[in-house]
């Protein structure tokens, strides 16, 4: 049986960091980092997103201030919130709500975000410098894997490791932070002939891809370390059967409640073949945020 990489267990950890990063500011009588969040629309799913990442700001210590748009706000009034953000002395880290609502182009809000406020660290310029390997602000949820695979010990030089999924967001820069340690990378996506051959080369497997339970136990490689980063949610009975064959508790909740969350990797069958699993929900979501956190604070100290 492998061994379950516990994210919220490490976001705890990572949190209490920054908690006391702020409380070391404000020792040195600076003030606490400010944090605006910027939410177009009525997309439930982010509100419940920049709730939950409120929650985690009151939580360490950091001001979060939160602005909302209507769905029908023209791109110039959004450039026009982002320029004051951008100027706002007392904001540190700007985070844009993805996705924007249809109209509003989102790479041109998130380009017009100064670098030194990008805590997504989706800039053009932060992009840049990851793949300098020069310090920067760097997207939260590949970092916040990489903290994670650190705490556990797994030792990165050398190693096969395989990303599926080639997103700015996820899967190319934790690419290129798995090679900033020496790992031997291999990004893998929808064109890639043979995907399961391809994973069960992998010594590390993450998976970013959006599919539920499309990787199965037997394309992992016996001892590898699975990262599922994946997050769906899952209302089909014949596919909540087929990827939870091997974990009666998940499709007991299936059937309770008629939909479940579950990652890209089936995990009763990753529990079986490889030697650490992170489980969904539980894994890299509760890490996201405490990413997020961390480069707020490390924007505020500049
Ligand atoms: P994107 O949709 O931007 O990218 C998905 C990637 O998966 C693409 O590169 C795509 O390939 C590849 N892909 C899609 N279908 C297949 C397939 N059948 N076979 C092989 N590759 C495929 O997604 P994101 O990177 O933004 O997110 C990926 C997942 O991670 C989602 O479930 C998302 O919800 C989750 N996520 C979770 C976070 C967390 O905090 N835990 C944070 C961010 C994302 P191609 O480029 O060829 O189209």
């Amino acid at each position: 049986m492998a061994t379950i990489l516990d994210g919220k267990a490490h976001a705890d950890r990572m949190l209490e960091g920054v908690r006391q990063g702020v409380e070391a500011r404000r020792a040195r009588g600076l003030r606490a980092p400010g944090l605006a969040v910027v939410l177009v629309g009525d997309d439930p799913a982010s509100h419940v997103y920049v709730r939950n990442k409120s929650a985690a700001c009151a939580r360490v210590g950091i001001t979060s201030i939160e602005h909302r748009l209507a769905a029908d706000t023209p791109q110039t009034d959004l450039d026009a919130l982002i320029d004051r953000l951008n100027a706002d002395p007392d904001v540190d880290g700007i985070l844009v709500q993805l996705p924007l609502p249809k109209g509003l182009d989102s790479k041109r809000a998130l380009h017009r975000i100064s670098p030194a406020k990008d805590v997504d660290g989706f800039h053009p310029m932060n992009q840049g410098l990851l793949l300098e390997g020069l310090p920067g602000l760097r997207p939260c949820t590949p970092t916040a894997c990489m903290s994670l695979l650190a705490h556990h010990g797994v030792d990165l030089k050398g190693l096969r490791a395989v990303v599926l999924g080639r997103s700015e967001i996820v899967g190319k820069p934790m690419a290129l932070m798995l090679l900033e340690q020496h790992a031997t990378v291999t990004i893998a996506h929808s064109r890639t002939k043979d995907l399961p051959a391809v994973c069960r080369e992998a010594d590390l497997l993450v998976a970013a891809v959006g599919r539920p339970g499309m990787v199965e136990g037997s394309w992992i490689k016996p001892g590898a370390v699975v990262v599922d980063v994946g997050i769906n949610r899952v209302e089909d009975p014949g596919l909540a059967a087929r990827i939870f064959a091997c974990e009666p508790k998940k499709l007991e909740i299936f059937q309770s409640k008629g939909a479940v969350l579950c990652g890209d990797v089936r995990f009763g069958e990753a529990m079986q073949v490889a030697s650490a699993v992170t489980p969904v929900p539980g894994g890299v979501g509760p890490l996201t945020i405490a990413g997020l956190l961390a480069n707020t604070l490390q924007a505020a100290n500049g």
